[in-house]
């Protein structure tokens, strides 16, 4: 089989012209995927169903959820999320997230699997933020927990903006470890301690960010884990129009491939979520992002079948 890849239509809705959030880069990943072999022209992913208001509750506050439900959003929440409150908004949230705990589940089956939205770790308990209206990573590693798929769970988390919800999400809980790479002076402007954090400076460039990642995936070794979460956001990236640590689309498939393996080598089930990108040309952006699943087809032929499933049942 090939690599397991989650996607939904959904994902991508229609913004207004000019919107900050490159919405389109949602369809245009899976045209690069289809063009480089990864995806068929028709199907060949694993689309979700929305996740339940219950399923989302598990790690946010109720009446937060209901409200994206229902579109019921306070002018404070919509203000912070940057997206419109519309339904078709909502339904991506929930969908994004089900798209998640999907590609956790078909991980932990195969060793490794890619969702091609998510990555949303600014959302806290109470509310969304910075274009993320849901964590859809932290809801996935709570299900897992509670259903006694995992016991403990590692979040490395390479975006270049730090994870300051999933951190807030679990600061209580010794079984989720969360670590953060990021630029020090790039949103958000508070952030919340991770179990592990690496503020890095700007212009940090290729060479120096895998001398910080060795160092990170050193002490990530130390942590037990079930199953691991991968954020590759690509804003790290030099041309991202909110990144600074200038890494270069090298580097990304570098990091990418030296987390990949690394994780393959701790015969940890791997999920893969997408994170941010800011390009202003979506299709370069889409590109980027195909670099995860490019290094995730190779690492996963590597993968022996049935040897991976380490989770409790
Ligand atoms: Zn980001």
């Amino acid at each position: 089989m090939s690599l397991p890849i989650v996607h939904h239509p959904d994902y991508r809705v229609t913004l207004r012209p000019g919107h900050g959030f490159p919405m389109s880069k949602y369809a245009y990943l899976r045209e690069v995927l289809i063009s480089r072999g990864l995806l068929p022209e028709v199907g060949g992913y694993f689309a979700p169903a929305p996740a339940s208001l219950t399923q989302v509750a598990t790690v946010h506050d109720a009446d937060y959820v209901s409200r994206v439900a229902s579109n019921t959003r306070t002018a404070e929440e919509t203000r912070r999320i940057g997206l419109p409150d519309t339904p078709a908004v909502s339904r991506r949230a929930f969908l994004a997230t089900a798209g998640t705990l999907l590609a956790a589940r078909l991980s932990i089956e195969h060793g490794l699997a890619c969702n091609m939205a998510g990555g949303s770790h600014h959302a806290g308990p109470e509310s969304g933020s910075g274009y993320c209206v849901f964590n859809d990573v932290a809801v996935a590693a709570a299900i897992l927990l509670n259903e006694g798929r995992a016991e403990r769970i590692l979040v490395v988390d390479l975006d270049v903006h730090q994870g300051d919800g999933t951190a807030q999400i679990f600061a209580d809980d010794p079984r989720v470890f969360t670590l953060s790479l990021h630029a020090e002076k790039n949103f958000p402007a508070r952030k919340v301690a991770s179990d592990l954090d690496y503020p890095l400076p700007d212009n940090l460039k290729d060479a120096a960010y895998m001398e910080v990642l060795e160092d990170a995936l050193q002490q990530a070794s130390a942590v037990p884990a079930d199953i691991i979460f991968y954020n590759a956001g690509v804003d790290p990236h030099v041309d991202d129009r909110l990144g600074r640590l200038a890494l270069t689309s090298g580097g990304l498939r570098a990091r990418d491939r030296r987390v990949l393996e690394w994780a393959a080598a701790q015969n940890t089930p791997c999920t893969c979520v997408l994170g941010g990108g800011y390009d202003r040309d979506p299709y370069r952006l889409a590109e980027r992002h195909a670099i995860l699943f490019e290094e995730a087809a190779k690492v996963f032929e590597h993968i022996p079948a049935g040897l991976v499933d380490t989770a409790p049942t």
